[in-house]
């Protein structure tokens, strides 16, 4: 196709601002698929992303377009990841397009994800189409939305165009806005190949699958290909495009987007942003602004049941095969048995996993509370990375500990701003920038990382009954003044509930935990000391009196349902007992204090 016949572009928004409505509606537009092939929203492909309504996993499809000029057109569709977990990935797809369309909520206006994904969009030097969805609806205010989009991201809305990709009205004006106000690719058909691995997932009859753009050169079927980062090659068996099926082709050329595949085992060699060139005539130079994606936030996940571990290890091991961003390796916690220490690239990743594993391999897991990966510079002069509070080395070896800090972009209707502003101090927040825009604050804080894997979307989106949109990317590490608080039963370290926090915050974290121990720890025969504490300083204890030893005798005879309520628990208690010292406590008492809320 010639280079002025092809479009590539991405649909940026908010989530459930539209922008999966509006793919589906452009593929059907274009013919690609019948009524009856669209099952409900093509490009959302996995269970957990159709539920939740947000794109894991980049797809692309390629429609052609018949337009008013009379000539045909290609479009490649690049669907990206809209959550911020999986900002390099969306950096890395908007890399591959020339343009994006901006789909905006006319009755709910600009969104902190809307800002994120549009200022990633402008890094990537792209021409923004606005588009105001949901113009059906009687709550839309396509005027007020559009000073909005000129005021707040400060792009010309003027001539943005108003659809409703629920009920269809101008479907037309997308497709042409795409193909007027859009620029064609770039690229020589005959430099040496220079092609972008966008995205790479595991095909149960194929194998390994890239997603590639043609940047520079040709890639053909039966070529040697050579990963640039690494030096590896592989020679390719298929290049095809998706139109959404996946249909085999001769070549691809400059502009164009499509698959390859290559005989690849793991997608772990095949890292999103390398640039794939040919081996008998190379590249001088990657296409810039690779980098390998890395973990930032950890937990341990143990399986409930001790006979799962095996099946948790080929679990992990499977979907490791579709995403190379997440990391794992065993480990043992004398409270929690065998299990794996994993890396995710944020908290919707952690949870994204965790659900899977629940839900695609049937295995009831246990998690431990996140932790973000800490500096350590050690007096011995060596820098460590620490990804797991139970491995903190001796504190009096550790010269300084670095964390990592984030921007975070909140907006918030006004009413609740006084609650948002509250939240951010008191987790360590600096505030950056605060603006107005009508009655909706924009507040720019920065932010330790650490204070956000702990509950504070969750504690956001409920002090302000869920209208605040929030979005962070990671902005550095700084020296912090930072402890590590074990917790004790009886003298002894409970290595799963271990911690890191601020020494600030560490006392009443503390003491938290200790209390709700407390109530989760069945009596015994004789008292349990319940501490926590930093090194050999205890900054908070609780006590758990002795039991006499008929245990019914508290109920006082007459609620015999209740009695034997108590009796079935104990029974289920000993069936998995971790002792401590001279206390047997049920594992069921660290999994509730693990499920902190
Ligand atoms: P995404 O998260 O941006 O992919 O959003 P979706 O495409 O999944 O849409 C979110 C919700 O908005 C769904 O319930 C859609 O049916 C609804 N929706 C999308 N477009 C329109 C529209 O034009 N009008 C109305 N009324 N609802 C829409
Ligand atoms: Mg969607």
């Amino acid at each position: 196709t010639p280079l002025d016949l092809i479009r590539n572009f991405s649909i940026i928004a908010h989530i459930d601002h539209g922008k999966s409505t509006l793919a589906d509606r452009l593929i059907q537009a274009c013919g690609a698929l019948t009524a009856r092939e669209m099952t409900n929203q093509v490009l959302d492909n996995m269970d957990i992303e159709r539920e939740r309504g947000i794109t894991i996993k980049a797809q692309t499809v390629r429609l052609t377009y018949p337009a008013k000029d009379g000539k045909m057109y290609v479009l490649n569709l690049m669907d990206t990841p809209g959550h911020v977990d999986f900002a390099y990935e969306v950096s890395r797809s908007l890399a591959a397009c020339e343009g994006s369309l901006l789909v905006v909520d006319a009755s709910q206006g600009v969104e902190a994800q809307t800002l994120a994904n549009v200022y990633q969009a402008i890094d990537a030097n792209h021409e923004i189409v606005p588009i105001l969805n949901k113009i059906d609806l009687p709550a839309a205010e396509p005027e007020r939305v559009k000073a909005q989009i000129e005021e707040v991201i400060g792009i010309d809305a003027e001539d943005a165009v108003e659809i409703s990709a629920k009920t269809g009205i101008n479907i037309e004006g997308v497709l042409e806005a795409i193909v007027t106000r859009l620029p064609p690719p770039t690229g020589d058909a005959d430099k040496p190949l220079k092609a972008m691995l966008v995205d790479s997932w595991y095909d149960a009859y194929l194998g390994v699958i890239i997603l590639v753009r043609i940047k520079e050169g040709r890639l053909k079927k039966g070529a040697r290909i050579r990963m640039m980062s690494s030096g590896a090659t592989h020679l390719v068996d298929q290049v095809g495009v998706f139109s959404p099926r996946m249909v085999p082709v001769d070549d691809l050329g400059p502009g164009e987007m499509g698959y390859i595949n290559a005989a690849i085992k793991t997608v772990a060699d095949c890292n999103v942003g390398d640039t794939i060139t040919d081996d008998r005539k190379p590249a001088a130079e990657a296409l810039p602004g690779f980098k390998p994606s890395i973990p930032v936030v950890w937990c341990g996940l143990f399986p409930i049941n001790a006979d799962d571990f095996e099946k948790l290890r080929d679990s992990l091991s499977k979907l490791r095969l579709n995403d190379a961003s997440f990391h794992y390796e065993a480990e043992t916690s004398a409270a929690l048995g065998f299990g794996f220490r994993c890396g995710f690239l944020g908290l919707l990743h952690l949870e994204i996993i965790q659900e899977r594993l629940s839900r695609e391999f049937d295995l009831d897991l246990i998690a431990t509370a996140p932790s973000v990966v800490y500096h350590l510079k050690m007096n011995s002069g060596e820098t460590e990375d620490l990804h797991n509070p139970a491995d903190m080395p001796d504190p009096s070896l550790i010269e300084s500990i670095e964390e990592p800090w984030i921007k975070a972009t909140i907006m918030v209707p006004d009413e609740y701003l006084g609650a948002v502003l509250t939240l951010c101090t008191e987790r360590r927040g600096i505030q950056a920038d605060l603006t107005y825009v009508g009655n909706r604050a924009m507040a720019v804080y920065r932010l330790p990382l650490n204070e956000v894997v702990f509950d504070f979307y969750d504690r956001l989106k409920s002090l302000t009954r869920g209208y605040a949109s929030f979005d962070y990317q990671m902005d550095g590490y700084e020296e912090s003044d930072l402890v590590r608080i074990s917790i004790l039963v009886n003298q002894e370290p409970v290595d799963a509930l271990a911690f890191i926090a601020h020494r600030s915050a560490a006392e009443s974290r503390g003491r938290a935990i200790c209390a709700r121990l407390k109530e989760l720890i069945p009596r015994q025969l004789f008292k349990i000391a319940i501490q926590a504490a930093i090194g050999s300083r205890v900054i908070a204890r609780e006590t758990i009196g002795a039991l006499s030893k008929d245990v019914t005798a508290k109920c006082y005879g007459g609620d015999i349902s209740r009695k034997r309520k108590l009796l079935d628990k104990q029974k289920e208690g000993k069936k998995r007992m971790r002792q401590f010292g001279k206390v047997e406590i049920p594992q069921s008492a660290f999994l509730a204090a693990l499920k902190m809320d």
